[in-house]
């Protein structure tokens, strides 16, 4: 008996070791469930491809995620589509389709209520904000031109040392940085005025902002629809040394003419992946140069609205960065739930503390502008996207390398007509959003069913 175990044992070891078991045939692997992987996926599966696409974690989404565990959805990732006259937002066509409701939000600095240190509300007129807007471009684009490894803050130094911006209270700088320090998931010592210049004339004409009622996984559950999906299968080695593709779970090969690999930017910057043979200099260099950045959420549900009409409030603090930009969920959600966003340095700090420790430090912000007597949240939520292990942060930012689209491109390049590249990190000119990553599932979809027909 002891015998017959011990061989037992022996057979289900050196099965679980040493051989890899043979899946069948699959044309086409996608490597992540997230939208654009699931956007790929789809139009490949439509298109009559035999498609499977292995995900690491137990859920589909990646970065947009919609938590219910409050009893209603509330978004830990993605919450608005942004730029909602893009021709290339399939998003928009998407919300047509699924008849998903939206509500516009404006996010400008100019639509937040401000209160500077001393918790006075601050108002400034349409007037002087139009005077602080067209003074900032004006100087930031001359930047750009003349020094365009400056930073924001620098150009917002100078006016306010040649005296031109003297009228404006503090808190309205640290709002203008802060909003695009969260865009970007960076600090603003790292990006530099010439790619923040190149972003906003993309961005000028790319529309408005849209919140989701009823959360925006209704995008990524329609996309994954009769899809083969593996949860739980975190793929670790991608061979394209021979005919087609040898792809790599645990100890299961998974064998495809091509692979699409849709994983976050910090995963491949992390090598959790290893390629066979490896990945060109260009294509690494790519990798490494692109900027990762970090944002997280903190998300009160409060007994009652104490803050009133206000859609999205600026807190002046020490540390623009310590829980200074709120937005109330009211309007989507129906409950009296503020969020608070967090980015760069300060949004990495946070991910090693408790969850004690933010919400006392995120309440001080708050109570510094409404009170002590604010009631305490009844329910949170705290997201630490840079500790999700198939994450490992939130979105890519227009950083410090001037060269910044040649390194995208690179980043979205096939290699051998047969491993391809998609996620926001290799869109162009819309990096860092859903729809974007979307657009590049669809986009390396397209040209695998040129290179690879059918
Ligand atoms: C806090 C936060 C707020 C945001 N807000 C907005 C917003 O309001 N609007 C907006 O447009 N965008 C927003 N974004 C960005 C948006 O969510 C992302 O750009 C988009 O969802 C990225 O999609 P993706 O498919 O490229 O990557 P992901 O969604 O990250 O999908 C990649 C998938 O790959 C999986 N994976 C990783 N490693 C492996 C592996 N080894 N094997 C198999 N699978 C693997 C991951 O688990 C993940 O599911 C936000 C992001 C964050 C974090």
């Amino acid at each position: 008996m002891k015998l017959f175990n011990f061989i037992s044992l022996l057979i289900i070891f050196m099965l679980s070791t040493a051989s890899f078991s043979e899946q069948q045939n699959n044309q086409v692997i996608v490597v992540g469930a997230g939208i654009a992987g699931l956007g790929a996926a789809k139009e490949l599966h439509d298109s009559g491809y035999a498609v499977t696409v292995l995900e690491a974690s137990e859920r589909i989404g990646g970065r947009i995620y919609t938590d219910r565990s409050l009893g209603f959805p509330v978004e830990r990732g993605a919450n608005w589509i942004h730029s909602n006259k893009l021709d290339s937002n399939r998003l928009m066509g998407l919300k047509d389709q699924l008849n998903i409701e939206t509500h516009i939000t404006p996010l400008s600095p100019t639509a937040f209520q401000l209160f500077n240190k001393d918790g006075d509300a601050v108002g400034l007129t349409e007037e002087e904000f139009n005077k602080i807007d067209t003074r900032i471009a004006l100087a930031a684009y001359a930047a750009s031109f003349f020094r365009p490894s400056s930073t924001l803050k620098d150009v917002i130094d100078s006016l306010r040392n040649f005296g031109l911006l003297s009228f404006a209270p503090n808190v309205v700088f640290q709002a203008y940085l802060q909003n695009i320090e969260l865009s970007a998931a960076e600090d603003i010592e790292k990006l530099p005025i010439g790619a923040l210049i190149t972003e906003a004339e993309y961005m000028e004409s790319a529309g408005e902002d849209e919140e989701v009622f009823g959360g925006f996984d209704q995008f990524t559950n329609y996309l994954s629809q009769g899809l083969d999906i593996k949860l739980n299968s975190p793929v670790t080695k991608i061979d394209y040394s021979s005919d087609g593709v040898n792809v790599y779970v645990k100890n299961i090969k998974y064998s495809a003419d091509a692979v699409i690999v849709t994983v976050p930017l910090g995963v491949l910057q992390k090598g959790m992946i290893k390629f066979q043979p490896e990945l060109t200099q260009a294509k690494q260099e790519a990798i490494n140069g692109i900027n990762w950045g970090n944002v997280n959420k903190v998300i009160f549900q409060f007994p009652y609205n104490f803050w009133g009409q206000s859609n999205n409030i600026f807190i002046e603090r020490e540390d623009r960065h310590a829980f200074t930009t709120w937005l109330s969920n009211e309007v989507i959600s129906g409950k009296p739930i503020l969020y608070s966003f967090y980015s760069g340095d300060f949004s990495r700090a946070m991910e090693d503390k408790t969850d004690d420790f933010i919400i006392k430090k995120a309440m001080n912000s708050l109570r510094s502008a409404y009170g002590q007597e604010i009631p305490d949240p009844e329910n949170y939520l705290i997201t630490r996207w840079g500790k999700e292990p198939y994450i490992l942060g939130s979105y890519s930012s227009a950083g410090h390398n001037q060269d910044d689209e040649k390194l995208r491109t690179e980043l979205g390049s096939p290699i051998a007509s047969k491993v391809f590249f998609a996620g926001e990190a290799t869109s162009l000119n819309e990096y860092g959003f859903a729809h974007a990553a979307l657009y590049t599932g669809l986009r390396e979809a397209e040209r695998l069913k040129t290179l690879l027909p059918q």
